[in-house]
This record gives structure tokens, C-alpha cells and sequence, in this order.
């Protein structure tokens, strides 16, 4: 015999989750369960998997990143631009489409992912337009502008 359950309450406000389970006897023999991503965008997406997890992201969903394809962002970047224009991901060996970048927010450099010792790199800031997103979820930018800052 199979069941579907609701359950609400949790380690989140709001917290909602699915569990499809089959009954053998007394016994609940096979549980799964439903993970829901939550994004700092608000939005959230569903997938199977085992118990009820919740995993929140430090990022927005895909869809609000993609949606900002094409916009125009003040950015820093640590190290030399690439003349290529193209951004080697060191992690996986992936080439990107334009060169990746942190995004500057209000002021404030929005460091995402793996930034270790980039600090002691030459820092550069600029402007450009977003032609994608990277692995670690940072701006991907075709470069309209760039200088080298006085910091670093
Ligand atoms: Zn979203």
C-alpha cells in the first residue's frame, strides 16, 4: 500500500514537504522523499530524493540569474584580464564564454564561490554586459570597461 503525506513544520519557516512511502505492515519499507532548493531570490524547485531536505542557496534561482543576461554591471576582477577575452574556470578546466568576474553591489564587492588568495592579485574594476554565469554562480561579462584600482 503506497501514501502520500504533507508534512509542515521544520527547520524553516514555511517549511513544506512531500513524502511518498509504501507500507508493509507496521513498516514503512521505502520512504522518498522530496528535496526543495530554496534561492535568496525567494523562489524554490522540488526533486525527489531521499528524506525531506531543504537545501537553501547562497544565490537566486536560474531562472532570475538568466534573466539578467545582458545587463549592465560595475564589476571587480583579480588577476589579469585575459586578452582573449575568455575566462579559464581552473577548478574544471572549462572555458567561458567572456571573462568572470565579482559582481560590485552598492558599493560592495559580492565575492561568491572560491576566492582564496585573490586579494593579493592586482585588482581591476570595470563595467560590463552579462553574457552568462559561471560555475561558482559569478557574473560572466563581456567587458565594456576596465581599469586597474588603485586597491590591491
Ligand atoms: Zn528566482
Amino acid at each position: 500500500m503506497s501514501y502520500l503525506a504533507s508534512f509542515r513544520g521544520g527547520p524553516y519557516p514555511g517549511y513544506r514537504a512531500i513524502t511518498r512511502g509504501i507500507v508493509l505492515g507496521t513498516r514503512i519499507a521505502l520512504i522518498v522523499g522530496m528535496t526543495i532548493n530554496r534561492f535568496t531570490c525567494g523562489h524554490e524547485s522540488s526533486e525527489p530524493g531521499w528524506g525531506n531536505d531543504i537545501h537553501q542557496y547562497p544565490f537566486v534561482c536560474s531562472e532570475c540569474r538568466n534573466a539578467r543576461i545582458g545587463e549592465k554591471i560595475e564589476f571587480v576582477r583579480h588577476g589579469t584580464p585575459p586578452s582573449s577575452g575568455y575566462s579559464v574556470n581552473h577548478r574544471d578546466g572549462t572555458t567561458e564564454d567572456g571573462v568572470s568576474v565579482y559582481e560590485v553591489k552598492n558599493g560592495t564587492i559580492d565575492y561568491v564561490g572560491w576566492y582564496f588568495d585573490i586579494s593579493d592579485r592586482p585588482m581591476f574594476r570595470g563595467f560590463g554586459i552579462i553574457v552568462g554565469f559561471g560555475s561558482d554562480h559569478e557574473p560572466v561579462v563581456k567587458i565594456l570597461s576596465i581599469k586597474k584600482s588603485r586597491r590591491g
